[in-house]
């Protein structure tokens, strides 16, 4: 995906591909005050920078000796980490049947050489300007409108992801599932609006606590976030989880109506899914809800959790 943490926009970059130095000074010329410019001089090493640096436009030769410029367009269309950068063509040859070809191909506009800057800065603009666009859109679709974290489409999308790579490479993976202790009552005595401000500095809470970079906090639903952790033992879980409770606790939001606290709190349920846990993602997430479950019935603001074996959830009958 286009962003590390999920969410950050970055300055444009443009990738030039061409097997003429020269013609890449050119175009360098062009764009280089207002953008990052990342070059190449065949396609072998167009295709390695595109999947590598993930720029927002390219600017593609058409002929260039061993792979050329059509071929490079048709495996990063193919590829889906590189399919979504708008790709123009320069070309000394506009024929229709070429244009043809390209669009095809899924370019998105051509250039003619030799270069005219103006219209070179113009239709890039253009480009990068819908590409920006086409990320924010992408983006948003991963965030929680109320509290600016990942939302659960996120989470669910990062946890098929990180699920596969902890089988892979036999890491550990960890999941916390976070539900705010008597919050009905909360709304209820301070009304929604004190109740959404809550849930925002919560949220806030778990932000600042998570560091690495392929941490995941993601508002789940009503009242109750998730935390994913991958590459995260059982012991480094239960210490992070009981730092969060502490976190909110020292909040100190008043809560009146609250059995467990003159203050907001939060139970806690996690597992770590070792190498050799259960096959199913459904499975680990039962068995994640069991264990905030557990926390609750202990008397809330507190932490259970559990290595996720083989044995973590009931066998399904098939
Ligand atoms: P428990 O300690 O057992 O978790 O009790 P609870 O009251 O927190 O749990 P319950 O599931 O009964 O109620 C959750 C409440 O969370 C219901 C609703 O008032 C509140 N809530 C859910 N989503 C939002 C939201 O987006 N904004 C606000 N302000 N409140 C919400
Ligand atoms: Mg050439
Ligand atoms: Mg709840
Ligand atoms: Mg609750």
């Amino acid at each position: 995906m286009m962003f590390s943490d999920g969410l950050t926009p970055r300055p444009a970059r443009i990738l030039v591909v061409d097997d003429q130095p020269i013609n890449i000074q050119v175009l360098y010329q062009v764009f280089h005050h207002d953008h990052q410019v990342l070059m190449a001089t065949n396609g072998q090493q167009a295709l390695k920078i595109a999947r590598t640096q993930h720029p927002d436009l390219v600017l593609l030769d058409v002929e260039m000796p061993g792979m050329d410029g059509h071929e490079v367009c048709r495996r990063l269309k193919a590829d889906r980490d590189t399919a979504q950068i708008p790709i123009i063509f320069v070309t000394a040859h506009r024929e229709e049947a070429e244009e043809t070809l390209g669009l095809e191909l899924g370019a998105v506009d051509f250039i003619g050489k030799p270069i005219n800057p103006a219209i070179v800065r113009a239709r890039a603009r253009t480009h990068l300007t819908l590409k920006a666009q086409a990320d924010q859109l992408r983006r948003w679709v991963f965030i929680d409108g109320l509290t600016a974290i990942g939302n659960r489409r996120h989470l669910d999308t990062q946890l098929s992801t990180e699920w596969r790579r902890a089988k892979r490479n036999g890491s550990d993976l960890s999941l916390l599932m976070i539900d705010v202790d008597h919050f009905k009552r909360f709304n209820d005595r301070y009304g929604h609006q004190a109740g959404d401000e809550c849930l925002r500095r919560l949220a806030g809470t778990l932000r600042e606590t998570l560091r690495r970079p392929a941490d995941l906090v993601a508002r789940y639903g009503g009242e109750e976030f998730a935390c994913l952790l991958p590459e995260t033992p059982f012991a480094g879980a239960r210490q992070i989880a009981e730092t969060l409770r502490r976190k909110v606790e020292s909040l100190a939001i008043p809560h009146a109506d609250s059995d467990t606290a003159a203050c907001v709190t939060i139970s806690l349920g996690f597992c770590t899914h070792e190498p050799l846990g259960p096959t199913d993602e459904e499975q680990f997430m039962r068995a994640v809800d069991e264990q905030l479950y557990a926390a609750k019935h202990a008397g809330r603001n507190c932490v259970c959790g559990r290595i996720a074996d083989a044995q973590t959830a009931p066998a399904t009958t098939d």
